[in-house]
């Protein structure tokens, strides 16, 4: 029982440091979140310990009781917040729910048509070197040049030629909603399933604050650790009819024994999204991305080069588009990072530039929301990264600027040892 700092002072100590850069930086990475200590307390429990193959009250091992409780109240949960018929809580990340998901609906050569990486869709969702790319037939549609909207006209005209077997509706990178009810329009017409993926929104859905992607869609995945701010994980939603199919594509399909620590964070995660708390820090969370891009489309930002994709937000993101700035993605991202602030770079439509430069930013609000921030500081927030992505740009007074936030609002005081 030895403490991990006495046991193993090179992790210890690795930890703690990035508990210190989580503190002191401000975290804008969109599908990053600060989990609540109850969720970690869960997740770090003895859980762990127990192997659990199958689902609550018929399992392959002994034993499982006090984890069917857990499991069962993490799907009843998940049921209850979306709105589904049935739910997988199994799925290890949002790439495994995903694959069995997909597994599940179709069969290796069968055509999928997906929102393209490059425009802002998930590996998943077909890219050449996933499995989605490897095994199925590969059709994308892409967001308009001008709107940078996904255009709704190019899924129809691509899903009636290709009569693909699962249209994926869902992204990475995207600042808008999705017309679910268009998507599945489409799909009836020719009679495909329609899958959702709302990894990133699904904190959205759950306050209310998004359409909700499981009345359109046959089958919907999300992550839990994004907006949804929970422990690492992935969960499957779906039609009562896809129950079978889906249980057995996760579990004997891909998985082995189920994450029963991570599955009971996922349970606590859900009651926190029930909660008035949380959907006002999600009102806050999409207040702040419209605050960052009406500040970035700003006259200052444009005479900068700096723009903003689609001209704002609907949700928890911001794309800055910089193919008119004299920096690159890569260079943003780092200056953004000498200043303090974490956000990573990311491709625009048609990008110039090579995928590891890129000529965009990928910018969210969830981590802050979290740790408190208010319009007000969200306001800061968005000068500090206009001003640092100026050709003069002052990187001392911006780090103190950055530091002032920081100690404003506290994340995860008493944690330090
Ligand atoms: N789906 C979408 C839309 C995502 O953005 C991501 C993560 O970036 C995933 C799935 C994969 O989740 P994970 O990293 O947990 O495998």
């Amino acid at each position: 029982n030895t403490p991990l700092h006495e046991l193993d002072p090179e992790i210890a100590a690795a930890v703690d440091a990035e508990l210190d850069r989580q503190q002191s930086t401000l975290e804008m990475i969109a599908s990053e979140n600060f989990a609540p200590l109850a969720v970690m307390e869960a997740q770090g429990s003895v859980l762990t310990n127990k192997y659990a193959e199958g689902y609550p009250g018929r399992r392959y091992y002994g034993g499982c009781e006090h984890v069917d409780v857990a499991e069962q109240i993490a799907i009843d949960r998940v049921k209850e917040l979306f709105g589904a018929e049935y739910a997988n809580v199994q799925p290890h990340s949002g790439a495994s729910a995903n694959q069995a998901a997909l597994f599940a609906l179709a069969q290796p050569g069968d055509t999928i048509l997906g929102l393209d990486l490059a425009h802002g869709g998930h590996l998943t969702h077909g890219m050449r070197l996933n499995f989605s790319g490897k095994q199925f037939d590969v059709v994308a549609y892409h967001v308009d040049a001008e709107t940078g909207r996904v255009d709704m006209a190019e899924v129809e005209r691509l899903a009636k030629e290709h009569r693909p077997k699962v249209i994926i509706a869902g992204w990475s990178a995207y600042p808008r909603e999705l017309d679910f009810a268009e998507f599945r329009r489409i799909a009836d017409e020719v009679e495909a399933y329609l899958w959702v993926d709302m990894a990133h929104f699904a904190g959205l859905v759950a306050a209310g604050l998004h359409p909700n992607p499981v009345e359109h869609a046959h089958v919907v995945t999300s992550t839990t650790h994004k907006t949804l701010g929970g422990p690492r994980g992935g969960i499957i939603l779906a039609k009562k009819e896809f129950a079978k199919k889906l249980n057995s594509s996760v579990f004997p399909g891909f998985q082995g024994g189920p994450l029963e620590h991570v599955i009971a964070a996922k349970a606590v995660s859900f009651k926190v999204a029930a909660s008035a708390d949380f959907k006002e820090r999600q009102q806050r969370t999409v207040e702040g991305a419209r605050i960052l891009a009406e500040r970035l489309t700003a006259a200052d930002a444009r005479e900068a080069g700096v723009n903003v994709l689609s001209g704002g937000t609907d949700v928890h993101l911001i794309l800055v588009d910089l193919r008119e700035s004299e920096l690159d993605g890569q260079q943003a991202e780092d200056r953004l990072h000498e200043v303090g602030i974490t956000v990573n770079r990311n491709a625009v439509p048609n990008d110039p530039r090579p995928p590891m430069v890129t000529s965009g930013l990928r910018i969210g609000t969830p981590a802050l929301a979290t740790r408190g921030f208010t319009a007000e500081d969200f306001a800061e927030v968005a000068d500090v990264i206009a001003e640092t992505l100026k050709p003069s740009y002052d990187a001392e007074a911006l780090k103190a600027r950055v530091r002032a936030l920081a100690g404003k609002h506290p994340l995860y005081p008493g944690l330090n040892k």
